[in-house]
């Protein structure tokens, strides 16, 4: 049986592996000069490959769709990961934060390791192809530096990618291919992004580049809960990004979408309660600026004096007690996500809906797709690498699967 895969990241490589391992013979394309561009980049943060926390927890990354991810995950979750990675000769360490990493933090030794074992088992590798769409029943249709190509497939997977970082190889072109054959697309849409928040002039060109540090993002869920994100970010031209910007990503994304704004509440003392901080800042200020007096009592200086003079009024300034309540909820309005190609990640994609539990396309039998095309998302902290594995293993296992099934069907 010929299965080929479109699309060479994480979740292509591992139904590559998946489909080989259970007989299959395996063709994998991919347009770019070389395969696992975005798995190379993540490598340059750290290679964050998955969670120690929990299944419980873990799954509940998943949001709106950890129904789904429920079996992908009971079949090859964290623990299957970090052993798959030491079968490569990577190991790997929890964090301190519970997030896993590989022992030296890098990807490129681990996909070397990796290719190798793919290109030993069999699985042919085929650069510089990017798929197009079908010529035919099972004829899949490349443009090559040498022209056009058609390929024959018994079954395909697609592990096409999202939108971000398009110049990585993964630009959404599918989207429009899939779409004209009624597969169901929810819009992608940027996840894990910064957004634009319209600073003044002045504070732009004061503090854009400036690290925001212990700090807590405060954001209500349209079921009107709040939740409390310790952590920092940074200050950029147009806004805000980083860590735990990206946290709160969807909720504020989801807000903006409904609304035409956002707003993204900041705890710029999450040691200290607003009672404390009224009582701090009422204490007199005697011969001491503003700026001193607010660094002596509440700690507050640079980058988090400037967020409040930028944010807060003359008057709330001028008063400790709402001084107190800015300080520890600061409303900073969000105009914009900043647009996918920046996203780390894309929320949207093809619909688990639209297919079946190999993730087969129930409309175009034997087509299977994997990894960060399909409509989930989830945060940073190795739940996008660990979705990505895990759907393109059930990809690949599950075109063997239908191959073999039908060959039965046919015998019989
Ligand atoms: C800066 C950055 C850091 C990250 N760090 C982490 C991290 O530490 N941990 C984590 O869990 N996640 C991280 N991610 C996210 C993670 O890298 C992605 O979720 C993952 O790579 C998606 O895998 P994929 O296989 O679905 O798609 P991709 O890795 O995007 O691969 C898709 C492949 O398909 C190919 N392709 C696309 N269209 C075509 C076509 N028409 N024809 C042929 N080939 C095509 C592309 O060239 C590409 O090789 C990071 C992302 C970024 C941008």
């Amino acid at each position: 049986m010929k299965i080929v895969i479109v699309g060479g990241g994480p979740a292509g490589l591992m139904a590559a592996e998946s489909a080989s391992a259970a007989g299959a013979e395996v063709d994998l394309y991919d347009a770019m000069a070389s395969v696992g561009r975005k798995f190379l980049l993540a490598g340059k943060g750290g290679l964050n490959l998955t969670h120690s926390e929990p299944s419980e927890k873990f799954l509940s990354r998943y949001g709106t769709r950890r129904t789904q991810f429920a079996p992908l995950l009971a079949t090859f979750g964290p623990d299957a990961l970090r052993a798959w990675a030491h079968g490569l000769g990577i190991d790997t360490f929890i964090g301190s934060s519970g997030r896993v990493f590989p022992a030296d933090l890098k990807a490129a030794p681990l996909l070397r390791s990796w290719l190798r074992r793919l290109r030993k088992a069999g699985v042919r590798f085929h650069v510089r192809h990017r798929g197009t769409g079908w010529s035919g029943q099972g004829i899949l249709s490349f443009t090559t530096p040498n022209g056009n190509r058609a390929v024959a497939a018994d079954a395909t997977v697609l592990a096409l990618g999202g939108g971000s970082w398009p110049k990585l190889g993964s630009d959404a072109s599918w989207v429009p291919l899939l779409a004209e054959r009624r597969v169901r697309i929810a819009p992608l849409q940027p996840a894990n992004c910064g957004f634009d928040v319209g600073w003044s002039g002045h504070f732009r060109m004061k503090f854009a580049g400036h690290p925001v540090k212990s700090v807590a993002a405060v954001v209500r869920s349209h079921t009107g809960i709040e939740s409390w994100h310790p952590g920092e970010f940074v200050i950029t031209e147009t806004g805000v990004e980083g860590g735990v910007i990206y946290t709160v990503s969807a909720a504020l994304r989801n807000e903006i979408l409904a609304k035409g704004t956002a707003t993204l509440r900041l705890d710029l003392a999450p040691d200290r309660d607003v009672p404390r901080l009224t009582k701090s800042l009422s204490r007199p200020r005697g011969k001491r600026t503003m700026a001193a007096h607010l660094q002596r009592q509440a700690n507050i200086e640079g980058v988090k004096a400037g967020l409040l003079r930028e944010v807060v009024s003359k008057d709330d300034f001028a008063d400790p007690a709402r001084l107190a309540v800015a300080i520890k909820s600061l409303p900073v309005k969000l105009i914009a996500p900043r647009p996918l190609e920046e996203a780390i990640s894309t929320a949207g994609g093809v619909l688990f809906e639209a297919l079946d539990a190999r993730l087969m396309i129930r409309s175009l039998p034997g087509v299977f797709c994997a990894g960060e095309m399909l409509d989930w998302e989830s945060p940073t902290g190795g739940y996008l690498l660990t979705a990505c594995f895990a759907t393109g293993r059930a990809a690949g296992l599950g075109a063997v699967d239908w191959l073999t099934k039908r060959r039965i069907g046919r015998k019989g």
